[in-house]
């Protein structure tokens, strides 16, 4: 069918108060020429203190050129597909994939209520490869260690034993400082998460390349909290 920037935003609200208690806020809608992606929730991402991202200024596509292709209900149920990203973005939640659990409940439970045919993947097409690498990036938590003889150290430690070798670390005579981190760099996923203490010896220039948009954490009244630094001033 052929579709118009107006029939989207139609759709847009009229299943934002069917399925979505008329939440959403409506983003700027545009149609697309692509041909391969039925539909798009595109965003700005940066990162929030505490590490996660954080999903603002969204614009949401459907692909004029495909659409021809496609019936309305077609056409509605990708609209349905999109408006679930859109939701789950402008919550600033975060999902176990593009397609992944948070999605997949919505699709089920709107499926469900509203007899919905909509799908994760649309038959012989990509769809919104812009949004895939959201969340396929492990965060860390990972110990910086300087000997006592002036060597460097790094361990992804396991999110359930961060407590216990904060102390133990700190008690260690040939540990003379550790800092602690939380980075995104995939450099640190391919290290074992460490529930005992081993670590990986790296130089000073590397331990800087690789944590450069990590944020440092801090121990603050009990609690472990994020805080930007400047990687460089701790490492030298
Ligand atoms: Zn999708």
């Amino acid at each position: 069918m052929d579709i118009s920037a107006a029939y989207i935003e139609e759709r847009f609200q009229h299943f934002n108060s069917l399925c979505f208690e008329g939440k959403l806020v409506l983003p700027p809608i545009r149609l697309s020429r692509s041909r391969r992606a039925l539909g798009q929730v595109r965003c700005m991402r940066s990162r929030r203190l505490d590490g996660m991202w954080k999903f603002c200024n969204f614009d949401f596509a459907i692909s004029e050129l495909l659409a021809k292709s496609m019936d309305e209900q077609q056409v509605d149920d990708t609209i349905l597909h999109e408006m679930i990203h859109y939701y789950i973005l402008s919550n600033q939640m975060h999902d176990t994939s593009a397609h992944g659990v948070l999605f997949k409940r919505e699709m089920n439970r709107i499926n469900r209520a509203f007899y919905r045919h909509i799908t994760i993947t649309h038959p012989a097409m990509d769809e919104e490869q812009s949004n895939e690498d959201i969340n396929d990036k492990r965060k860390n938590v990972v110990a910086v260690l300087r000997l006592r003889d002036g060597r460097w150290g790094a361990m992804a430690v396991a999110r359930t034993r961060v407590w216990e070798f904060w102390d133990l670390l700190e008690s260690i005579p040939d540990v003379m400082q550790t800092h602690w981190f939380i980075s995104c760099h995939p450099f640190f996923s391919h290290f074992p998460r460490r529930t005992t203490l081993k670590y990986h010896p790296m130089d000073s220039t590397d331990l800087i390349d690789k944590l450069g948009d990590a944020c440092l954490l801090m121990r603050k009244d009990g609690r472990i909290v994020v805080s930007k630094c400047d990687i460089k001033t701790l490492i030298r």
